[in-house]
């Protein structure tokens, strides 16, 4: 089952002004993960079986397919949560700002301002 949380984090510019935010965050269930990993697992060894009749790459593109499904599946079974957006304010121009985010970007995180382009740091916490 996968169940969506929100966490209260901080947006601040630069060394200057702080404003709260909200972090959405998805967290996956031992069941989920484990399709999750299995996806993964026979997506890549689909490719390693796709790869076969191209001809002289496929020396690497097979092995490597077959090694790397097994070693991504298990960061796919082991990842309980994964990183969606963060909303907030920005301190800078005072406009409602939403960041998408890699499933595994780590928070304090610094990014710009989509519309104002100023640099802002999401962190864990309001201050
Ligand atoms: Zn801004």
């Amino acid at each position: 089952m996968v169940t969506h949380e929100q966490h209260a984090i901080s947006v601040r510019a630069g060394e200057g002004a702080t404003r709260p935010g909200i972090l959405c965050v998805v967290r996956y269930d031992k069941n989920e993960r484990m399709r999750r990993a299995l996806k993964t697992l026979g997506f890549f060894w689909a490719l390693a079986v796709a790869s076969v009749p191209v001809v002289i790459a496929h020396f690497v593109l097979v092995p490597g397919f077959l090694i790397a499904g097994p070693f991504l599946a298990f960061r796919k079974f082991k990842a309980e949560t994964a990183l969606e957006k963060a909303l907030g304010a920005c301190p800078a121009c005072d406009k409602e700002i939403s960041f998408a985010l890699e499933p595994a970007d780590v928070l304090p995180k610094w990014t710009y301002c989509p519309r104002c382009n100023a640099s802002l740091q999401l962190a864990f916490g309001r201050k």
